[in-house]
This record gives structure tokens, C-alpha cells and sequence, in this order.
């Protein structure tokens, strides 16, 4: 999240699905990518249906009418929801295995708070791949609407994007939610100086990154959120970029710099997924 954002955008390419293998189903167990899968990560190709929102990889399907998806508390809506709450790792062989008890330890902290849960393998012909190879932290929001499950996917960046923070942050969006400082109602609670950004290509980095999204959220807004960025993010020369308002001062050096979530994120994943189950 934070510093470490995709370092690649949609761009110009043809994905040709059917020459990749056909995902199987195999529940429960440590599989590993096939040829097929590997290629495409290979060929850094994006796929056409989906675009590149900060951090985050959104189907089109998904996407409100002015290019941005519905925010957390109308994600339920909009979003796919993992079925079963179920988020169904594949990592990619590179990650070694002290990595996998990391991601697995913090996605325990979201099993704690609403009734979701990381297993490894294939879950109902569905899987999020992991991988590291790419620049930027980054996550597909939600399980998606195509029955392909070949278009799970989930960077973290071999190093920058493996504390308990930041994997915190990208299941938030894996499993449905999108950024507290991009809400419908955040300029009630914080300013955006645009100015000190970063705009990137084509100013792809403010578009994405600090514009509204939709509307209806089930919670209210959260200083103390994980998917809350910090003052400076996307910052071009180390001013502020996002200030909370007067009023609320306080949360300066806090947004986009807490460990773990906060209330307000336990209870939208809540409202996603329902409460904890009693086997988690
Ligand atoms: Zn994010």
C-alpha cells in the first residue's frame, strides 16, 4: 500500500486465456501454479477486463459509472464476496515459507473479526494467487464476478510489502474493501492537496488514488482505518497530501501509519461477511 504501489499499469497487450491450463479443483491442499499460470505472470500482462485503481485491481464489471468502485459500505452491492468468507491462497514458489506464516498470521486477525478465513489451495474452484515478482503492493478487490478463476491476484513485492500492516491492508482489499480516504463523505474529515502529489502517468496517481468512490458507508469515517493512507502519500515533494480538517488535528501522524485495524474495519468486514464463526 503506502509506498510501495503498483509500479505497472493496464496497458496495451491481448491476454489469450485458452492457452492457459484450466484451473482444477483441489480443495485444502498447498498446490502450486501450473505452466500455464506462470506464463501469464511471465508476460506482466494485465488482464483486459479488469484496470489498475492504486493499489487495488477492479473488474470493470464492478466499476460505478464514473470509474470508481462503490466504496466500503456499498461494496456489498457491488462487490464479490469470497464464498464461504473463504480466501483461497496460491503462492507463488518464490515465497518462502516464513513469508506464508506471515501473511497466514495476519489474515488470523481478520478471521477474528468476521467470518472469513485463509486456507491454502483451491476453494470451490476458485484461488487468489500471491505472488512477488512485481513492483507495488497490490490486491484485486473482492473474488470478482468471472467464472474464470484465473484472475485472482494479489503483489507483494518481495520486500516493502510484507509487514503485518500492509498484508493487513491488501486482504482488506482482496476480500472487499476499498480506501477509508477515497469514501463519498472524506472531505468532511480530511483535504487532499492534490497540488503535492505525484500525479504519475497521465495523473493516474491522483485519479486512482485520492478521488471519491461511492457512497453509503456502513460505518463512520475511521482516522485509525488500515485502508486509511497516510499525510504523505503519493507526496512529490515530501508536503502533505492528505490533512484531516480542522477539527481533527490529532489523527495527522496517524492515518496510513497504524499496525493493525481498527474497529470501524472489523465491523465493515463484518457487514461483509457476517460475524466470526466459532471455528475460526
Ligand atoms: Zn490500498
Amino acid at each position: 500500500m503506502k509506498n510501495f504501489r503498483a509500479g505497472w499499469f493496464f496497458g496495451a497487450f491481448i491476454l489469450c486465456l485458452s492457452a492457459s491450463t484450466a484451473a482444477i479443483a483441489i480443495e485444502d491442499e498447498d498446490v502450486a501454479m501450473d505452466e500455464g499460470e506462470e506464463a501469464m505472470l511471465a508476460n506482466s500482462a494485465q488482464d483486459p477486463d479488469t484496470v489498475m485503481l492504486g493499489d487495488m485491481v477492479v473488474e470493470r464489471d464492478a466499476l460505478e459509472v464514473d470509474g470508481n468502485p462503490s466504496s466500503r459500505g456499498a461494496a456489498k452491492a457491488r462487490v464479490k464476496l469470497w464464498q464461504d468468507g473463504v480466501l483461497p491462497i496460491v503462492f507463488h514458489k518464490s515465497i518462502s515459507s516464513e513469508k506464508r506464516k506471515q501473511f497466514f498470521d495476519a489474515c488470523k486477525i481478520w478471521e477474528g473479526v468476521a467470518n472469513v478465513k485463509c486456507k491454502k489451495g483451491y476453494y470451490k474452484r476458485r484461488r487468489l494467487w500471491v505472488t512477488q515478482s512485481k513492483l507495488g503492493c497490490f490486491s484485486l478487490w473482492g473474488m470478482g464476478f468471472h467464472f474464470v478463476a484465473l484472475r485472482r491476484w494479489m503483489n507483494l513485492q518481495a520486500t516493502g510489502c510484507w509487514s503485518q500492516s500492509t498484508l493487513l491492508h491488501e486482504m482488506g482489499h482482496a476480500l472487499g474493501l476499498i480506501h477509508e480516504h477515497q469514501r463519498s463523505d472524506r472531505d468532511d474529515f480530511v483535504t487532499i492537496h492534490s497540488k503535492n502529489a505525484d500525479k504519475g502517468i497521465l495523473g493516474l496517481n491522483v485519479l486512482v488514488n485520492f478521488n471519491h468512490q461511492g457512497s453509503n458507508p456502513l460505518t463512520p469515517y475511521d482516522f485509525r482505518s488500515i485502508m486509511h493512507y497516510s499525510r504523505v502519500a503519493f507526496s512529490k515533494n515530501g508536503n502533505d497530501t492528505i490533512v484531516p480538517k480542522p477539527g481533527y488535528e490529532e489523527y495527522l501522524n496517524i492515518i496510513g501509519r497504524v499496525p493493525s485495524i481498527s474497529e470501524s474495519d472489523a465491523k465493515a468486514m463484518a457487514a461483509l461477511y457476517g460475524p466470526p464463526s466459532q471455528s475460526n
